[in-house]
């Protein structure tokens, strides 16, 4: 009986750091991404979820560059789009590698909502960055015309920030575990799911970006994964993260999570959301998350490296 383990591809398994973001690049860094993930199909069912933070900034600015000529998308929409393209992208690296290797599998990706509460205190301070950035006056001019919230980003102009909602169900779980219980890999949840709120009865897309980290616990908890596992850009989470008193931890108990969360070694915009993802799925179910480089997942799924959030 294999193992099911819910496997989130960070930024960096789409877009390498310095390349730039052709589709041919993006093709090659999934492809390689893909290459660690079929390693583990012996041992494990998977289900791929995925990022999209830079992928949605950039339709945004495309969108912006061509706002005269056909009028921009809302976010939720927008992400329609990336669950698309990445979808599209990850499946068929899956199914060619797969094929190569005469595995015999089929591949899903499933367009997947994601309900938050439209009272979530997250629309109340949105906190999210997201897409290009503005002058000044460009900035008060949005905020005007279109009642978007914009903040100054660390000295390098005026963007546009959005409510991050905690997510609070999937809509297409039933499918989700449909596929699963047929033996397809499925990639779902991709860019922490399209936000959708229920409106008198209907669902309704609302402009807001949900963590991916977090869409990626729910969705393990739901379908009873026996493992969360993270990809991301470093083999280890530290302490004292790239200080010259670092230390790299090879398990990390709950309780420590949340101690070393108060204490901020886990930034809110990279790090931090990775732990409370760990926290809320080992949590819910006491069993375990890892958290490695997805080029070290082979060690760290045989224990020797990556680091292991635990129950206790
Ligand atoms: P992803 O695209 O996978 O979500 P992020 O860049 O959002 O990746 O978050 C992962 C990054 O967080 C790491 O690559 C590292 O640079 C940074 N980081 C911040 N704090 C820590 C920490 N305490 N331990 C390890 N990495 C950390
Ligand atoms: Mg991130």
């Amino acid at each position: 009986m294999k193992k099911l383990a819910v496997v989130a591809i960070g930024g960096n398994a789409v877009n390498r750091p310095g390349e730039k973001p052709t589709a041919e690049n993006m093709f090659s860094a999934i492809e390689e991404a893909m290459s660690y993930l079929v390693e583990m199909l012996d041992e494990y069912d998977i289900v791929i979820t995925h990022g999209n933070g830079p992928q949605v900034g950039n339709i945004l600015i495309q969108q912006e560059m061509a706002k005269d000529l056909i009028p921009p998308f809302p976010i939720d929409v927008n992400d329609a789009q990336t669950q698309g393209s990445l979808g599209y992208m990850i499946v068929q690296s899956l199914r060619n590698q797969l094929e190569k290797k005469q595995i015999k599998r089929e591949v899903a990706a499933i367009i997947t909502q994601i309900i938050v509460d439209r009272n979530d205190e997250a629309f109340k301070k949105p906190s999210k960055p997201i897409g290009p950035f503005y002058t000044e006056e460009e900035a008060r001019k949005l905020m005007n015309e279109k009642g978007w919230i914009m903040k100054e980003d660390a000295g390098r102009g005026w963007r546009r920030v959005v409510p991050s909602p905690k997510p609070l169900d999937i809509v297409e779980k039933e499918i989700i575990k449909m596929l699963l219980r047929n033996d397809v890999i499925v990639v779902a949840a991709g860019g922490g799911g399209i936000p959708v709120i229920r409106d008198n009865g209907s669902l309704k897309g609302v402009e807001a970006v949900i963590d991916k980290d977090r869409a990626s616990a729910l969705l393990a908890i739901e379908i009873d994964a026996q493992e969360l596992i993270i990809l991301t850009g470093v083999e280890k989470v530290a302490l004292n993260y790239g200080k010259p008193n670092q230390v790299l931890l090879d398990t990390l108990t709950v309780q420590e999570a949340e101690k070393y969360l108060k204490e901020g070694h886990f930034p809110a915009g990279s790090m931090g959301p990775k732990i409370e993802a760990a926290i809320d799925f080992v949590t819910a179910t006491k069993r375990t998350c890892l958290i490695t480089d997805m080029k070290k997942l082979k060690e760290a799924l045989i224990g020797l490296t990556g680091t292991k959030v635990v129950y206790g």
